[in-house]
């Protein structure tokens, strides 16, 4: 018995990794969750996707370019469809924190323009995002903004 659950695990495998990455991006989409948990959760995902992608290419290289099942294709399917809901769902709610303040909210002093981040150029890069950094004269606070290219 415990045998047999072994190889149902193994045979199955994908499908429940699968079934795990599915409720991982069902949870980012339906779950407000703040940017560092989102890019937490992105990261293993991603980690886990390339993981099993390599794993599938390796088993069907060695196992002499057997044809990939159709369920695994339906499965990076819906994977995918997952990836683009989150990558939108975040794109959205980076347009739409977006604020056009031209005095900080603390001390009421002008903004400045500066320069981004790297990590801003990087995230405007891969979400076609305008980003757009200020910072306060006075208190040094930071705002950014963020258009549709
Ligand atoms: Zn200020």
């Amino acid at each position: 018995m415990k045998r047999r659950i072994k190889k149902l695990l193994k045979l199955y495998s994908f499908e429940i990794a699968l079934f795990f990455l599915i409720s991982t991006g069902l949870f980012l989409l339906v779950v407000d969750v703040d940017l560092k948990e989102n890019i937490r959760h992105l990261l293993t995902v991603t980690y886990s996707f390339t993981k099993e992608f390599l794993k599938i290419i390796l088993y069907n290289l060695t196992g002499g370019f057997k044809i990939i099942k159709l369920s695994n294709l339906l499965g990076f399917l819906i994977l995918l469809i997952c990836f683009y809901l989150t990558y939108k769902r975040w794109r959205d709610r980076l347009i739409k924190s977006n604020n056009v303040l031209k005095t900080c909210e603390k001390c009421n002093s002008k903004l400045n323009r500066i320069n981004k981040t790297n990590l801003l150029k990087l995230l405007g890069f891969f979400m076609r995002l305008k980003i757009r950094l200020y910072e306060c004269d006075k208190c040094h606070k930071k705002y950014k903004t963020c258009k549709e290219k």
